[in-house]
């Protein structure tokens, strides 16, 4: 339609204009699990034109294409060497870059994010591959003072944990918007939007932060039991805060990885509509990331951030000065296709949003200012012929 052509005309002009600074859309299909063992297979990939066919029940195809794409038979080591080392080059210059990991339960996110904690080091999810390749990296360029530190936080029912904190629990009151630990979102003028009270652990080697992430998934186990609550309906964000000095000045950048929430809900209330008593269930932050990607795909002024805790604090990542990317996971079978062809659907949205806002906003308003000039411009000579 007109209106998507001038979308991606707008979209194009603007990203040769700025150097091409674009958001990476990713698609890893795993492999068929065992409990999947009688189901058909209904996803296939062509990996060198970064295509994605879907077969729907009655067979009908449908093909999408994203900036990579990976089947099944890829390696943790294929995704982190061609999606995530260069953004780790990027952190490794200033910039800060966020990873997000999208799909319904079981679709792979945390086996792409973290891997395996216990196995060996070719099951290792893109956390340590980065943080190994920042440490070697950051020496390499001769900075100095290098420090490296790492906190891990928790969204559930819009409500903040610190796994890193062993005493922190979230508010066990339903109704009250306080919570029972001291952690808070304020807006820091640096940073952006921060989660004030979280702890910052220092991080010197990849060990040292996979037993302090299963220390945290330990108490994110316990406190889960305790509560009652599901671990498919929280966001997990783990960031690596990275300070070091480049000819005296000194720089922080952050690489956080967000592991998200089941992404069923979403997907049951496009297809059938949700009962009244779902959609009170159903994962605010989760809903409110759709709709803020949906407002900057449609390039509108009003960009519902702080409709939930994970946009407000992520603000910086959907539209502010940040290089972002989103894995989408997938699982190839058809017992998933409903699940697997929303997650396809967000996925393109995400790529047709986020290339825009990678802009930082006052490059934003510059091209907005421009094509106002050049439209009053326009205006005048009609007026005048
Ligand atoms: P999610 O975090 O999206 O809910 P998981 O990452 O826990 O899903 O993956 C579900 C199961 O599938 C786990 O047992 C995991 O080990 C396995 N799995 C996921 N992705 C892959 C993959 N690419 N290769 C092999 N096993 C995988
Ligand atoms: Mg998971």
């Amino acid at each position: 339609t007109r209106h998507v052509d001038q979308r991606v005309q707008a979209r194009n002009s603007a990203l040769n204009a700025f150097g091409g600074v674009k958001v990476d859309v990713f698609v890893r299909v795993r492999p068929r699990l065992e409990l999947e063992s009688g189901q058909e297979e209904c996803v296939s990939v062509d990996p060198e034109e970064n295509t994605l066919e879907l077969r729907d029940p009655a067979g009908n195809p449908a093909t999408y294409t994203y900036d990579k794409v990976y089947g099944p038979s890829s390696s943790q080591s294929d995704v982190y060497d061609d999606c995530v080392s260069p953004i780790v080059e990027q952190v490794c210059r200033g910039m800060n870059c966020c990873i997000f990991a999208y799909g319904q339960t079981g679709a792979g996110k945390t086996f792409t994010m973290r891997g395996d904690l216990s196995s060996n080091e070719n099951q290792h999810g893109i956390i340590q591959r980065s943080l190994s390749h920042l440490l070697r990296r950051l020496h390499e360029h001769e900075y100095t003072d290098i420090k490296v530190k790492c906190s891990f936080l928790e969204i559930y029912n819009e409500e903040l944990e610190d796994l890193f904190d062993a005493k922190s629990k979230p508010s066990t009151r339903k109704r009250s918007t306080r919570t029972t630990n001291n952690l808070v979102l304020v807006d820091d003028e640096k940073r952006g939007c921060v989660c004030k009270g979280l702890k910052e652990m220092a991080v010197e080697s990849v060990p040292q932060v996979m037993s302090l992430l299963e220390a945290a998934e330990a108490k994110a186990r316990y406190s889960e039991t305790k509560m009652n609550k599901l671990s498919n309906r929280a966001h997990r964000i783990f960031t690596l805060i990275v300070d070091f000095k480049r000819y005296e000045k000194p720089v922080q950048a952050t690489l956080t990885f967000v592991d998200l929430a089941g992404s069923e809900d979403i997907s049951k209330s496009g297809a059938t509509g949700l009962t009244a008593r779902e959609a009170s269930h159903i994962n605010k932050s989760l809903l409110t990331l759709g709709r803020v990607i949906n407002a900057l795909a449609c390039n509108e002024r009003h960009i519902p951030y702080r409709d939930s805790k994970l946009t407000r604090l992520l603000s910086e990542a959907l539209g502010g000065v940040c290089k972002t990317s989103f894995i989408a996971c997938v699982s190839p079978c058809s017992g998933s296709n409903t699940e697997t062809s929303s997650t396809l659907r967000y996925a393109e949205r995400a790529m047709e949003a986020l290339n825009i806002s990678q802009l930082p906003r006052w490059k934003q308003d510059e091209i907005m200012i421009d094509g106002l000039t050049r439209r009053v411009q326009q205006l005048v000579d009609d007026l005048e012929s």
